[in-house]
């Protein structure tokens, strides 16, 4: 690596109320750096995507944005200065159409239309008339013209129909190889292998395993999914 990670969790300690989730989570992403969060339900993951995108205070730790401490900067100047969260999203309007909402961030959609053609095809469509993924790529599509520092996917493919879980990946991997750093939590195992250059695997609030997905042990696999990591 010729730089610093990009994004960090140092030490962090979250939660809701009296209850803790995060008990000293550690995690860095390099740019152009997939890493794949792994664990069984309840590991904790949302609740470190939350942290990382600013929807939910840290308790304890910091968390580094290009080096900087954003640790008390609010979701909305975290956004500002290049951190994306999808599924939610930033700016995703559902009462505008799919070109208002593309031209909120762009001058000139063209790029846009010409890689996801659905979406030309329904720039005159209210966004919150799209189905699940339309609107899923509607969220990532401004990231194609102006590519976020890191992304944040909690989820990304939820309920979504194959093909565009498949268009959602690609587009992963295309703003990977343009620099972007990714932070993935997903269910789909194989699909979140193929995409992932690291692994980190998270069990009760810990980071317990982090390595190149070529390391992965297919037991710690299943094990994380079961929630015995
Ligand atoms: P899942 O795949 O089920 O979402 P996860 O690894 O993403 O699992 P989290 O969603 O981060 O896990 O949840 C971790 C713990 O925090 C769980 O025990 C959950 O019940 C609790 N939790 C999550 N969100 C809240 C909330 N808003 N208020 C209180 N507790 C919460």
């Amino acid at each position: 690596h010729v730089e610093a990670p990009v994004f960090a969790l140092e030490s962090v300690v979250a939660g809701y109320g009296e209850v803790t989730v995060l008990r000293g989570v550690d995690l860095v992403v390099w740019p152009g750096e997939v890493v794949a969060l792994l664990g069984a339900n309840g590991a904790g993951k949302s609740t470190a995507c939350a942290v990382a995108a600013g929807d939910l205070p840290v308790t304890a730790g910091r968390v580094r944005l290009g080096g900087v401490d954003v640790t008390a900067w609010p979701a909305h100047r975290r956004a500002r200065q290049g951190v994306l969260l999808a599924p939610e999203g930033r700016g995703v309007f559902p009462g505008l159409t799919v070109e208002e909402n593309l031209r909120t961030w762009l001058t000139d959609p063209a790029p846009v239309y010409d890689r996801l053609p659905q979406l030309a095809a329904r720039r005159t469509v209210a966004a919150g008339a799209l189905s699940g993924g339309e609107q899923q790529l509607l969220t990532i599509a401004p990231a194609l013209v102006r590519p976020p520092r890191v992304l944040v996917a909690d989820e990304p493919s939820l309920g979504l129909a194959p093909l565009v879980v498949e268009q959602i990946f690609a587009l992963f991997a295309e703003l990977r190889d343009r620099g972007v750093a990714l932070l993935l939590v997903e269910e789909k195992a194989a699909e979140t292998l193929r995409v992932a250059d690291r692994v980190a695997f998270m069990r009760l609030g810990r980071i317990t395993w982090t390595g190149p997905r070529a390391e992965v042990d297919p037991d710690r696999l299943t094990a994380a999914y079961l929630g015995v990591s």
